[in-house]
């Protein structure tokens, strides 16, 4: 078969190995264990698809979700490697000639969940043929304080003992430490080399915005920058999953519902459909994306506050897996928080854990509030120091103003307390801004000092401080029902007056440019832009007619750098990244048709 290298550029069609891919390959070509922790998209497959092409025998890779398999084995097949996934859902005589080719040694991959592998019947075929190495992909699965956990999965170290000789690779996106520690103890792979990439997705450009009508946001947001562009829109709810999906569609949206309130049927029909179509937009509960390795999603919205940091960046993950410009984007509330604390409080889990999980919830709040980089508070979570700020996320591209809020803070600080520490944001808000409601009136609130002493201040500007003095921890928030606030020991500095305190200046709703001219894919012209929807309606065309999705056929990228190169003949074709021998022979003729078409064509409908 030849050297990684050779096999990089003929079979998968890329001229250069990407970070520690070349170095991860070269020890297991040599037969040594490796443990690899990679971002989403970082390129993973790589590191065992290319071993199991250049080592002798069969590659058996272990992968938690069939669907997943499935679609990695139909990948693979394009490429004219020889992959086969063997699961139970498949006829008895289709299985059997899977063995038979897996013990003459004809098969390159084998892809097996690892139920099927752990069958006494599977162990013993591995038995009797030539195995080249075992890949175990979402390593983290085995760890039993993650998500994901798949009590099977703990099984896997009896290949250790049963296939000894055998190279083993685990890889993961998760990549805490003590999770680390669990794969390696769990797996039996204390002396497995490990890497660790960089966990930054530089092509994710992050925003945070608050919320102020989040549905008319998220359309401008859609239209403006993402229009025909397959992503996720993630909601915590179902019923808001349903409303949000329905109301999307009324704008001409193509946006479908998921989550677990639906029937299974409906559900597979629209993940299907997600994955196999063009420019599919899903509105989801959290239950979605687990399993989809679409790689052109482009962008990750919120409507509702995630989890956590880790579920934040797990849930953006999802966007641009192709190494193409993505947004993760989102938008959240005062609601949002009191919601969160609610859930949190209101759950059966012991107090440790709740501890735990607040914490986490504030350190995501303290996140959506920053006025600095993003992407550098988002890596330092995860134990990772960026030398400088990126550039790529809302406050290195619209730096917010901040404001010395100390008086504001002060006040509002003053109103919770005056008001006896039992009314949520509006009423003090209320009061604050001297508004002589029935209930301000009920409870003589008309009568305080601090009655319209805010009254300047416009009431969505002191609800946006409001928002950050809980985020920042100085005020708690009730969760008993009614979002009373409370003051708590971290306001005391703040109220005597021995502290000041800086907050992001509210600012008023306003259109932002689009960055580039061009097309989300980060073309910059217009003709450009428009061969590539050419190109990517020839795509669906070819996929539609093998029943396969269309980045199985071509990614976005090659499909980008197809429509910017331009290539006339198969030569140049073959020169262009993501082309191999095999998608040359048999993509070459139908693409360089579409271009050449193109360029008969007068350049009309093209404004200068
Ligand atoms: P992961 O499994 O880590 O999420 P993948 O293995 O799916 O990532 O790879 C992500 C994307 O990067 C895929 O589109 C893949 O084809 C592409 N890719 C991986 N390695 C390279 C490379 N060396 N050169 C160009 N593209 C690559
Ligand atoms: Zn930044």
């Amino acid at each position: 078969m030849g050297t990684p290298a050779h096999v990089l550029e003929h079979t998968f069609g890329f001229d250069a190995f990407r970070g520690a891919q070349q170095e991860i390959i070269d020890a297991v070509v040599a037969g040594d264990d490796a443990l690899v922790l990679m971002p989403t998209g970082g390129g993973k497959s790589l590191c065992y698809q290319i071993p199991a092409l250049v080592r002798p025998g069969t590659a058996i890779v272990i992968s938690p979700l069939i669907a997943l398999m499935m679609d990695q084995v139909e990948g693979l097949q394009q490429l004219g490697v020889k992959a086969r996934a063997l699961n139970s859902s498949m006829s008895g005589a289709d299985q059997w000639a899977i063995e038979a080719a897996f013990r003459a040694g004809e098969l390159d991959l084998l892809y097996l969940a690892p139920e099927r592998l752990l069958q006494e019947r599977t162990l013993r075929l591995l038995g009797e043929g030539p195995i080249a190495l075992f890949a175990i992909d979402e390593a983290h699965c085995v760890s039993q304080w993650g998500h994901d956990f798949r009590p099977e999965y703990l099984q896997l170290a009896t290949l250790a003992e049963r296939f000894g000789d055998v190279p083993r690779i685990a890889l993961t996106a998760t990549a805490d430490a003590p999770t680390r520690r669990e794969i390696r103890a769990r797996l039996n792979l204390e002396g497995a080399r490990e890497f660790v990439a960089s966990f930054d997705r530089p092509n994710i450009t992050y925003r945070i915005a608050e919320r102020r009508n989040g549905r008319q946001q998220l359309w401008q947001f859609l239209s403006s920058e993402h229009e025909g562009d397959a992503g996720i829109v993630y909601c915590l709810s179902r019923r808001a999953v349903d409303e949000t999906a329905a109301w999307l569609a009324a704008q001409g949206v193509a946006a479908l519902p998921y989550h677990a309130g639906l029937s299974a049927e409906e559900r597979n029909a629209n993940q299907a459909r997600f994955v196999k179509e063009e420019g599919q937009v899903i509105v989801a509960t959290i239950a979605f994306g687990m399993g989809i390795d679409k790689p052109n999603v482009r962008f990750v919205a919120h409507l509702d506050l995630p989890s956590s940091l880790e579920a934040y960046y797990q849930e953006t993950g999802r966007a641009g897996r192709d190494g193409l410009p993505a947004t993760a984007w989102m938008v959240y509330g005062l609601a949002d928080v009191i919601r969160r604390r609610q859930m949190m409080d209101g759950s059966e889990a012991p107090e440790e854990r709740k501890r735990i999980e607040r914490r986490k919830l504030d350190d995501l709040l303290g996140f959506c509030e920053l006025t600095s980089c993003r992407r550098r508070a988002l890596l330092r979570y995860f134990g990772e120091e960026m030398d400088t700020d990126c550039g790529n996320c809302d406050t290195c591209l619209w730096p917010p103003t901040t404001v010395d809020a100390t008086e504001p803070a002060r006040m509002a600080l003053s109103a919770i307390y005056r008001t006896g520490q039992q009314f949520g944001v509006g009423h003090v808000v209320d009061v604050l801004r001297g508004k002589s409601t029935d209930k301000v009136r009920r409870w003589c609130h008309d009568e305080l000092a601090v009655f319209g002493l805010g009254e300047p201040t416009a009431e969505a500007e002191w609800r946006s401080f409001f928002r950050q003095l809980i985020a920042r921890g100085l005020v708690d928030v009730d969760v008993d029902g009614y979002g009373a606030l409370r003051l708590n020991d971290r306001c005391r500095p703040v109220l005597r007056g021995e502290e000041s305190l800086e907050l992001r200046r509210f600012e008023k709703a306003k259109k932002r440019a689009r960055r580039s001219s061009g097309g989300s894919v980060g073309l910059e012209s217009i003709d450009d832009q428009a061969l590539f929807d050419a190109l990517r309606e020839k795509r669906l065309a070819l996929a539609q007619e093998q029943g396969v999705p269309p980045y199985v056929i071509f990614h976005d990228a090659t499909l980008r750098e197809i429509a910017v190169t331009r290539p006339r003949d198969e030569a140049a074709f073959g020169e262009i990244s993501g082309v191999g021998d095999k998608k040359l022979a048999r993509y070459a003729e139908a693409f360089l048709e579409v271009i050449d078409s193109w360029d008969a064509a007068p350049a009309a409908g093209v404004i200068e």
